[in-house]
């Protein structure tokens, strides 16, 4: 059975999509730590990330790169955190959030948004990565 990020990235379960190509999905975190909370999956389903093979590993974390640099754009910060856990939903993720200081990357501690913020906030990230990454 699909699971629920491959449903995401087939469009059968919405999501604030931030950025897509035909491999790859990037969306943000429903249950964010911080706003900008973005999830990046590959398409084909791998529960852990470092049974992907390298190469498509390589185009994976390279995809992961292109969306955190417009996501540091749309969310001015001072970096861009990277985590990989996949405790909760088997299908490779890595989580990018923007960050001034630790306390950003305590998964402990959630943020709630309006919908309309995170339909906003997916917005401004889809617009700085089309723009990073025109033809
Ligand atoms: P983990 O597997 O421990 O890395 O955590 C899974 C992450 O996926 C959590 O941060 C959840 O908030 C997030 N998540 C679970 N379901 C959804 C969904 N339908 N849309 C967006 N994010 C989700």
């Amino acid at each position: 059975m699909a699971s629920i990020f491959s449903k995401i990235a087939a469009g059968e379960i919405p999501s604030y999509k931030v950025a897509a190509d035909d491999k790859h999905y990037a969306f943000l975190d429903i249950n964010p730590v911080a706003p900008g909370h973005v999830l990046v999956i590959p398409r084909k389903e791998t529960d852990y990330i470092f049974d992907i093979d390298d190469k498509e590993y390589q185009e994976y974390t390279l995809f992961a790169k292109r969306v955190a640099q417009a996501l540091k754009e749309a969310m001015p910060c001072k970096r861009i955190g990277v985590a990989v856990m996949g405790l909760e939903v088997p299908h490779a993720h890595i989580h990018l959030i923007p960050m001034n200081s630790e306390s950003d990357m305590n998964f402990k501690s959630k943020v709630t948004l309006p919908a309309e913020e995170m339909e906003a906030i997916a917005a401004a990230i889809a617009k700085k990565f089309d723009e990073l990454n025109k033809a």
